[in-house]
């Protein structure tokens, strides 16, 4: 792990023995992203991270709600850490992130054994919260209905090496009607611009080259503080001289536009990946979903961006079984992917989840029936992302390399511009965070594989 922080460390007392603390995540970037803050605050109280569950004197759960299954999951984690517990009476066990703004109270009495329950809205006072369960040695909540405008900075601690996220904005308008990110994140938040270009300024002096800006909705940011909108944003981000690569994630159609189009065509550093999650290929269930486009906008803004950027890699969403989704509005779905042609496209099976409109809607979809749809559409995309692939054999494309391959520790694996995966042998020239040209000899759905040029 790499700090942002080791000053802090100037004020510990070296002799005293060692605390560990683990973090455990679900969910999504924003949740690792939170989860490296909460990492930064207990580093800078001199805590250190370990894997190992036995030894840590504190253990945050991080959670997510946005699907059903992630919830059941999350509860079996919480009920095993029970055993650890009764062993050592002093462990801390806190529950943050989306579960815990959902649920408070409810998960002191459904796990006794849990010390802090913390809201999405109160990440950055971590350590005056353990400081109270020590004090206290009781449980402590702190789960705020509505966050502050923007919270302060804390430490951070990063998990990468040369890839960091940095949020951009905070919370969602959309209130699509299956999510339930705007209940428990809250409404939109932007950063302020310098704060962002300070941050990943900072980011590039401590050799990161890749950055992501986050946020569940990025391509509103600023619609708020009326300060810079997203293309301004990017267009400032891109001037920065000490990182190679700025990506964004999530965007939402309906606010994609010319001039962020515009922006991408003419940046050196911006990727040119547009994931735009359609969730759907009927009108009838984008209208139920209230995603606020059509899917002939849909098809207009990918034209656009396809005229601007032919090389561009366009990804997607899907959700598949919302409620009333007959077999041939899913047909439309499929018929819509084969004619968009993704490079790749994350599916999802519908999870009813209570508090969203969605949940109460007729016409609620059979497991069985849904897993169906799932496998048909996966099987429908994964043939179109292997012909997009097969076009890259015989080109050279550029890579940032990010460090040996899982699989074979004679490769090195990288990725495109447009978010592709790249394998390729060992020369030895090589560095984690170098940009390097490979020359694509074979393409799979998932990955390439090809040759350093040198
Ligand atoms: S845009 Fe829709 S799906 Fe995305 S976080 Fe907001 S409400 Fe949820």
């Amino acid at each position: 792990m790499k700090t942002e922080s080791d000053n802090t460390y100037s004020t510990l007392d070296q002799n005293s023995p060692k605390k560990f603390f683990t973090t455990i995540t679900y969910g999504c970037q924003m949740n690792e992203n939170d989860s490296e803050r909460l990492s930064g605050q207990l580093k800078s109280i001199g805590y250190e991270y370990s894997d190992n569950l036995e030894e840590a004197a504190i253990i945050l759960i991080n959670t997510c709600c946005v699907r059903e299954s992630a919830e059941k999951k999350i509860y079996g984690k919480i009920g095993e850490l029970k055993r650890l517990k009764a062993v050592n009476p002093n462990l801390i066990i806190g529950i943050t992130g989306c579960m815990a703004q959902k649920d408070r109270d409810k998960l002191f009495k459904k796990a006794p054994h849990i010390d802090l329950v913390m809201g999405t809205h109160n990440v950055h006072q971590l350590v005056e919260l353990i400081k109270e369960v020590e004090e206290s040695k009781g449980k402590v909540l702190a789960v705020w209905e509505q966050a502050e405008r923007l919270a302060p900075n804390v430490p951070t601690v990063r998990k990468g090496q040369i890839a960091a996220w940095v949020p951009i904005m905070y919370g969602c308008n959309n209130f699509c009607t299956y999510c339930i990110v705007p209940y428990v994140r809250g409404r939109e938040r932007s950063r302020p611009l310098q704060d962002i270009i300070d941050e990943i300024k900072q980011l590039g002096d401590n050799g990161f080259k890749e950055i992501t800006l986050l946020g569940q909705n990025v391509n509103s940011y600023g619609k708020d503080s009326q300060e810079a909108d997203f293309a301004d944003l990017l267009q400032a981000v891109d001037k920065i001289t000490n990182v190679e690569r700025i990506r964004y994630m999530t965007s939402h159609p309906r606010d994609m536009n010319a001039k962020v189009i515009e922006v991408i065509r003419t940046s050196k550093k911006i990727c040119e990946q547009f994931h735009l999650p359609i969730q759907s290929g009927s009108d009838t269930i984008l209208k139920k979903m209230n995603r606020g486009y059509t899917t002939q906008y849909y098809r207009e803004l990918v034209q656009q961006i396809r005229t601007a950027i032919p090389d561009a890699a366009i990804t997607t969403d899907l959700i598949v079984g919302f409620p009333g989704e007959t077999d041939e509005l899913f047909e439309e779905t499929l018929e819509f992917i084969k004619s968009i042609q993704y490079d790749a496209a994350y599916t999802f099976l519908y999870s009813q989840r209570s508090g969203t409109p969605a949940a109460t809607m007729p016409d609620q979809l059979p497991l069985a029936v849904k897993k169906e749809r799932l496998q048909r559409l996966m099987a429908a995309q994964n043939d179109i992302s292997l012909e997009l692939n097969k076009r890259l054999e015989g080109c050279t494309v550029e890579v940032l390399v990010e460090g040996l391959s899982k699989t074979d520790q004679n490769k090195w694996m990288g990725r495109t511009r447009t978010n592709k995966i790249v394998i390729w042998e060992k020369r030895g020239t090589e560095q984690v965070g170098q940009l390097v040209q490979v020359n694509i000899s074979t393409a799979q759905t998932w990955l390439l594989k090809g040759t350093l040029v040198e």
